[in-house]
């Protein structure tokens, strides 16, 4: 049976989640954090303001009673906005049913909100400021330091979930360990965020209702609206090379860029030289392990687990999923601490690195396929045989998004299959009336059967 209480190590968005679900199963939980409690601090400047929240996410919530505090936070997007090179732009919706659209939401609030239910509706223990510095596997021994006074304690009792995100410290303490085998590839592409303020009256300077994305070829910059009716803007660039952050060393060079490439929106962004140089450059990588568990002794979840790059929007709604997950097996109430962590690296692994593929993917599509009149022909004919074969054909994008409950593995899986089918259906077609929609159903219908 469970011990009444475990140690998690992060009161980030996973590790606050976690620690309601536990509560509400009558799981005892200390909760550890580096940074200052979120609901009396400001986060620091330049670090994802704001998140994509789709089904998973939203799920969890749900799962955990907390959906109707998020909801009225939530700023709905239905599609991809696409600014052009010549200034036009075109919305391409997400989905093609009301309610397929994501939600931008500011990663502050929300954690706060996570923080404050956790400690004032839930009974956690949580404990900020202090700093894990060490993990001993052998010892299964953690260190950490009290910013406080900075005194350091011991903590050895477990079981221990590490929910403290991509860097993790008690992940990388197992860097040279075959069973875990972590590995940690960063893009050689990062992000910097800028801001739009709101206009008068804290009217929205650029349309809502959807992502704004200026897709350039190796390189994109996105917005998400905000509630005070501010934009946050995401660049995303090569760490080198003609177009890249180390060539944007100057003033002049940053100015020179953005009127090139986004002209249209330079003047909504005040400062932008200052702020450019104030504000961080932040990496972008994805972190795979062949196991998350020691025995019944460690897990990691969230980030710490498995970091997907932010093309797809689902790090979090990952995160909140391996949550719900957890939840669902400790439910059945029968097993060890050992049995649970073994069953939820037996459901989600496999899940964590689809999605870590079609996040990169994603990145080639979000900045340069979208340009593409293939790609739009292709969505439109998958759009067109989702309304024909409602259940059985499905859009990639959508099965991720949308579909919670299609594991993330079964996406991908059932997204190639489409995919190659849609290229060959599209390859000699210009638009919809040039294919045999009839014949295109029947291929679809005996494709997906086959592969049951
Ligand atoms: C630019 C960008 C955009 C993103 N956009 C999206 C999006 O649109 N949709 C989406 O779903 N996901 C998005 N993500 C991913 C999302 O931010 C993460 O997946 C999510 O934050 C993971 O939650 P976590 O709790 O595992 O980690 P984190 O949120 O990173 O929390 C980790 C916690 O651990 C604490 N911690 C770290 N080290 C220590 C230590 N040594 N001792 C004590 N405490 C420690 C930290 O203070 C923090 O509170 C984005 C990420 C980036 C970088």
């Amino acid at each position: 049976m469970h011990s009444p209480s475990v140690n998690i190590i992060g009161a980030g968005l996973c590790g606050s989640l976690l620690s309601i679900m536990f509560a509400k199963r009558g799981i005892g939980s200390c909760v550890y954090d580096r940074q200052q409690d979120p609901r009396y601090s400001q986060v620091s400047a330049g670090r994802s303001i704001n998140l994509a929240m789709s089904a998973r996410g939203l799920r969890a919530l749900r799962h955990a009673g907390l959906l109707q505090q998020v909801e009225p936070l939530l700023l709905a997007m239905r599609g991809r906005l696409i600014h052009k090179d010549d200034g036009a732009t075109e919305l391409q919706p997400y989905g093609q049913r009301p309610h397929e659209q994501i939600f931008s939401v500011s990663r502050a609030t929300l954690n706060r909100i996570l923080v404050a239910a956790a400690c004032e509706r839930f009974g956690v223990d949580m404990r900020f400021g202090q700093e894990v510095t060490g993990y001993d596997p052998d010892r299964g021994q953690l260190t950490v330091k009290n910013d406080d006074d900075s005194s350091t304690y011991t903590i050895t009792e477990g079981p221990l979930i590490a929910a403290d995100g991509a860097g993790s410290r008690l992940r990388r303490a197992f860097a040279s360990d075959s069973y875990i085998s972590p590995t940690e590839s960063l893009l050689p592409h990062s992000y910097k965020e800028l801001s739009i303020p709101a206009g008068p009256g804290g009217r929205f300077q650029l349309a809502t209702g959807a992502l704004h994305v200026w897709p350039r070829g190796g390189f994109m910059l996105i917005a998400l609206p905000n509630p005070g009716g501010d934009f946050t803007l995401t660049l995303f660039l090569p760490n080198d090379g003609p177009s890249s952050f180390a060539a944007l060393d100057s003033a002049t060079a940053v100015s020179a860029f953005f009127t090139r490439h986004f002209g249209d929106i330079m003047p909504l962004i005040p400062d932008l030289s200052e702020t450019f140089a104030a504000n961080p450059v932040g990496i972008l990588g994805t972190v795979r392990c062949r196991h998350w568990h020691i025995g019944g002794d460690l897990l990691l979840i969230g980030d710490a687990a498995h970091a997907v790059v932010p093309f797809h929007g689902q790090g979090m709604n990952l995160a909140f999923e391996d949550c719900v997950v957890l939840d669902e097996i400790l439910a059945r109430g029968d097993q060890n601490w050992s049995t649970t962590f073994e069953i939820f690296e037996n459901r989600q692994l496999a899940n964590a690195n689809a999605i870590a593929d079609m996040a990169l993917e994603n990145y080639v599509e979000m900045r340069d396929t979208v340009r593409d009149p293939g790609f739009l022909l292709r969505k439109a004919l998958a759009f067109e045989l989702e309304r024909r074969l409602p259940g059985q054909f499905i859009p990639r994008y959508s099965m991720v998004m949308f579909h919670d409950e299609i594991p993330y593995a079964e996406a991908q899986r059932r997204g190639e299959l489409q995919q190659a089918l849609l290229e060959e259906l599209t390859t000699n077609a210009r638009s919809l009336d040039d294919i045999d929609l009839d014949a295109a159903e029947r291929r679809v219908e005996t494709l997906l059967a086959a592969s049951q």
